[in-house]
């Protein structure tokens, strides 16, 4: 053997970067299956669709192309009336009745959910604008789950406080917001059911129709009349629900404004009240991260359902040593993002709910620019009609950025950097929210010291809207109180006695 050996030329491996976005057009491949969307939808007050008294109806449109779906009635001060009425009729024979039935009527609402899932899905996606993968994938599948969760719990109420008896409160009333209709439906019916209360719901203005294809669910199901009361309208119609006095309870998802204001309406009133309200998620990136992984987290985390998504995690914290790396990955993955028609199966980021927010998207971006912080937006054709904003990076940011500080509710996300532990988690509790937050690390040890620091309802570990039906979720400061799913969530419903 020679004395000199032969060096070996190591070429150097570049990684490919594929770019699909815009690069060729994809045939379009939209959801066929049929909606089920009627022309018309009543109110559902004891068991049947009933007309409104006030006479009055409004328009839902579809967010996807701006045509009007449906035609919904709007509730007025005696509908709701009504509503409370049907539901405290209803009471007495729901609560006494064994657990167990309640329990069957549970199930059967979640196998009827799961037979017309795609219906439900393609509903959700044409009325909220969310891309179909998530409608049919999340959405739907997580709201049958909700159900089938609640009802195991029905027949098992002496195990969710051992050696007390836990009595329902009676007729709650429960608002919900536009951003998830069914499940959040799901959240809030489910454990209160099971407990054996009976409802009036107010889904959104802009989300109704999903709720009203549920309420035929519930006719379909044989629950007794009046036990489900799903009444359709705006804010008024809201705040009818909040004052009528025949509520035991209220349970609120929605803005921190509004749940401000129903905080202060029942003071004094002794309903109990459930907030979940706004947030501004910090997710942590940390230089021991799966680089590849946590890029795909820091996507999921924002650009998930357009960003609206009280848990996003809106603000991105990444250190320092691997910033421009997380920077240059992450522009990259967002050019591959498919933005349009949310009834595409191919889809990943859907219309934004309605016109409304869209402005209020647009206007927060514009102000973050004048204040100074810099836009990155990939390429990307939007469609010409409907309600579509571009996945977006804010950075050059600091702490008191309105950007930074405000809930954009949209895709959206702002950019900070840090350089400890220390100042990772001094920089995520620095806000006047509490709802998420997530940390990616290859360190356990780490992921459970931050965990422990973070003032945030749920952190996830090396992964981001992570969901499950036994996972109680809720939030610290003005994110609001009380929490929904596990046992949590059920013992919300209930009263210890
Ligand atoms: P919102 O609070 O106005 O609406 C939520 C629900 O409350 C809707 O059903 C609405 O009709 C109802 N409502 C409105 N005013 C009411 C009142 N005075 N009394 C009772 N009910 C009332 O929220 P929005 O305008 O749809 O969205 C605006 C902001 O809310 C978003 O930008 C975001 O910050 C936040 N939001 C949070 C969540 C969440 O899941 N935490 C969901 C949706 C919206
Ligand atoms: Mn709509």
């Amino acid at each position: 053997m020679s004395a000199k050996t032969k060096k070996v030329e190591v070429k150097k491996a570049v990684a490919r970067e594929l770019l699909f976005g815009d690069l060729w057009d994809f045939d379009p491949a939209p959801e066929s299956a049929p909606a089920g969307i009627s022309e018309r939808y009543g109110l559902f007050i004891g068991g049947e669709f009933v007309e409104p008294r006030s006479g009055e109806w409004f328009d839902s449109i579809s967010p996807r192309n701006e045509e009007k779906i449906s035609e919904i009635a709007l509730a007025n001060d005696a509908d709701v009336d009504a509503a409370y009425s049907a539901a405290g009729k209803a009471f007495p024979a729901w609560s006494k009745l064994a657990g167990a039935e309640r329990g069957k009527y549970l199930y059967r609402l979640a196998r009827l959910l799961q037979d017309r899932a795609r219906e439900f899905a393609v509903a959700e996606t044409l009325d909220g604008g969310k891309p179909i993968k998530e409608a049919r994938d999340f959405d739907v599948p997580m709201a049958a789950a909700h159900f089938f969760y609640h009802a195991g719990w029905a027949d098992k109420l002496e195990y969710a406080a051992p050696g007390r008896d836990l009595k329902p409160l009676g007729v709650v009333g429960q608002v919900i917001p536009w951003n998830f209709p069914l499940l959040m439906l799901a959240w809030k019916l489910a454990p209160a059911l099971a407990l054996g209360n009976t409802v009036v719901l107010k889904p959104s203005e802009t989300t109704s129709v999903t709720a009203l294809k549920f309420a035929e669910l519930i006719r379909d199901a044989g629950l007794p009349k009046g036990v489900v009361n799903i009444v359709t309208g705006a804010g008024d119609t809201g705040a009818a629900i909040v004052r009528h006095p025949a509520a035991a309870k209220i349970a609120f998802t929605g803005s921190t404004g509004v749940g401000k204001w129903i905080q202060r309406e029942l003071a004094g009133t002794g309903k109990r009240l459930t907030l979940e309200l706004g947030g501004k998620g910090a997710n942590i990136i940390f230089e021991d991260a799966a680089i590849d992984q946590a890029v795909e987290g820091i996507i999921n985390g924002i650009f998930f359902n357009q960003g609206h998504v009280c848990c996003a995690g809106s603000r991105l914290l990444v250190q320092e040593s691997i910033e421009a790396e997380v920077m240059k990955k992450l522009k990259l993955r967002m050019k591959s993002l498919r933005v349009g028609d949310p009834l595409d199966k191919n889809t990943d980021i859907g219309a934004i709910n309605s016109k409304a927010q869209l402005g209020r998207i647009s206007e927060m971006v514009e102000n973050g620019v004048a204040e100074g912080a810099e836009m990155y937006q990939p390429e990307c054709k939007l469609p010409k009609k409907g309600f579509y904003f571009a996945p977006t990076l804010m950075g050059g940011v600091s702490q008191s950025h309105s950007v930074v500080k405000d809930e954009i509710f949209g895709p959206v996300l702002s950019i900070l950097n840090f350089r400890t532990p220390e100042e990772a988690v001094e920089k995520a509790n620095n806000t006047s929210y509490g709802l998420s937050a997530g940390v990616w690390t290859d360190k356990g040890s780490k992921y459970l010291q931050i965990a422990t620091q973070l003032k945030s309802g749920v952190v996830w570990g090396n992964s981001f809207n992570k969901f499950d039906p036994t996972s109680p979720f809720g939030g610290f400061k003005q994110s609001g109180f009380g929490r929904e799913g596990g046992r949590q969530g059920l013992l919300e419903y209930g009263e210890l006695v």
